[in-house]
């Protein structure tokens, strides 16, 4: 059966950090919504051209759109044992639809770690952060440099700072995520899937605290 990880955690909480490292760990798929969206804007295909201006201004994109965009990744064939979900689902709505997708493919969502990080370093982390043009690997100027400043450790692309990280967006996001996102936790909770874990701590450690809290048959 096919394994579902869907990662939790505010704008900078280190969800797509931690997902790369995981989904390397298990082999499981990293499916990160944000980046698929700078995918299709970089492409300029229609739906980047529809979604570019909501991402900069910090919104989330309309329900439908992205759980389209999601449905279509998931039913790639490398996510045939399952994947990690790495922004997505954002509203109750799409984590209903989650609920839908996985039934149909025979997988259900199996845990919800949940990334706690305080607010004051989450605007300190993305005022740092760093992402590579090629694959989105992400740094940090003071936590994570990448080895020579400006170019990725593992792929050699150039790194370049998110429009919607500039600080009056951030704060935005991090609005948006309280609103519209934060009620997913409670959900998840009820059903006994989340899982919190100390985001504060270094990436190593989070990592160790992630890869304790998966099922048995993703490790
Ligand atoms: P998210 O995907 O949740 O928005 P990222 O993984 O992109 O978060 O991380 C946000 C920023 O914080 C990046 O610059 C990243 O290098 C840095 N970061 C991630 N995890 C940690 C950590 N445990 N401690 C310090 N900085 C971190
Ligand atoms: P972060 O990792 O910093 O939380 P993401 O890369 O996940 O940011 O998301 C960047 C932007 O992409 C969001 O601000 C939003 O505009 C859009 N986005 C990503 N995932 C979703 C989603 N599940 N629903 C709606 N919009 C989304």
């Amino acid at each position: 059966m096919p394994v579902y990880v869907v990662l939790l955690g505010p704008p900078g909480a280190g969800k797509g950090t931690q997902a790369g490292i995981v989904a390397k760990a298990t082999g499981l798929v990293h499916i990160s919504s944000g980046d698929l969206f700078r995918e299709h804007i970089k492409n300029q295909t229609d739906l980047g051209k529809q979604v570019d201006a909501i991402l900069k201004r910090g919104d989330l994109v309309p329900d439908d759109v992205t759980i389209a965009m999601i449905r279509e990744r998931l039913t790639q064939p490398d996510c045939a044992n399952g994947a990690i979900l790495d922004g997505f689902p954002r509203t109750p709505a799409q984590a209903e639809a989650l609920n839908g997708m996985l039934a149909e493919f025979g997988g259900k969502v199996d845990v919800v770690p949940y990334i706690q990080v305080e607010q004051a370093e989450l605007i300190d982390r993305l005022s740092g952060r760093w992402v590579c043009r090629a694959h989105g690997h992400v740094y940090n100027a003071t936590s994570n440099p990448p080895k020579t400043a400006g170019v990725c450790d593992l792929d050699g692309s150039e790194l370049y700072q998110r429009d919607d990280d500039k600080r009056e967006t951030v704060e935005k996001r991090i609005r948006v995520y309280f609103e519209q996102t934060a009620p997913l936790i409670e959900h998840y909770r009820g059903e006994g899937r989340l899982v919190d874990i100390n985001g504060a701590q270094e990436i190593a450690q989070v990592t160790e605290d992630l890869l304790k809290a998966l099922p048995e048959q993703a490790k």
